[in-house]
């Protein structure tokens, strides 16, 4: 795949990506922007690539699916937890408009610094440096809530920071193997689906693993 375009039609043709608000919202996106220059050239592959600081950028077919998950919609306001390359924040960015806003976490300096220059051009995306196991309570509460690190249960920090009806995406499991469930706040309570099998980096902080 040599495209953005081509790697869009190839994450149809697998129906990773399925909603046409969705395919808009990578079609914006050219993921050789979010990755190292190092490896531009692999930037339209299904893989995922290394970031900064031992850190990755998740393969595109498990941004489709998590974004899927998610269902970001115009207007709505979203917390995502481990910026990384910026690459999945651009996604949603795109899919909840200007008048929508996207609280993405960092705790990884480097990343943090990555991420911010990444998304600067985005208005309606706050690059914030904090451990996101935490939510960002300040903000609360969320339409939806996506997790790109790997925790070891769903943080009740998150849960409770997501409005009712709203949709969490988040890999829980063992450090470095997850299950991706899709949590939905219905009656207060969690509803959950498993998803499919992931390979995440881990969440690190309080209400994830150690570092
Ligand atoms: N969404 C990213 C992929 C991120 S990889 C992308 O599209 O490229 C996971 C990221 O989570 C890493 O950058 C890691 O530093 C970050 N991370 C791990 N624990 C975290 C925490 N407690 N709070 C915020 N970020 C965290």
């Amino acid at each position: 795949m040599g495209s953005n375009r081509e790697l869009v039609a190839f994450l149809r043709s697998q129906a990773w990506l399925k909603t046409p608000s969705l395919v808009t919202a990578f079609e914006k996106t050219d993921r050789a922007k979010f990755v190292s220059p190092a490896y531009a050239e692999h930037a339209y592959l299904d893989t995922p690539l290394p970031t900064l600081a031992g850190q990755t950028v998740s393969a595109p077919s498990v941004v489709a699916v998590m974004t899927e998950a998610l269902q970001p919609q115009l207007g709505q306001k979203i917390l995502e937890v481990g910026s990384g390359s910026g690459y999945q924040a651009a996604v949603i960015a795109e899919a909840i408009g200007p008048k929508g806003r996207l609280y993405t976490v960092e705790n990884v300096s480097a990343l943090f610094d990555f991420a911010r220059q990444k998304l600067a051009a985005y208005n309606n995306v706050e690059v914030v440096y904090a451990d996101g196991s935490r939510g960002l309570p300040d903000k609360a509460p969320f339409d939806g809530i996506i997790v790109t690190a790997g925790a070891p249960s769903v943080p009740k920090a998150l849960f409770d920071q997501l409005k009712e009806g709203g949709r969490l995406v988040i890999p829980v499991g063992q450090r470095y193997f997850q299950d991706l469930l899709l949590v939905q706040k219905i009656d207060g309570k969690p509803v959950t689906e498993s998803l499919l099998p992931v390979a995440f980096v881990p969440l690190i902080g309080k209400q994830g693993f150690k570092p």
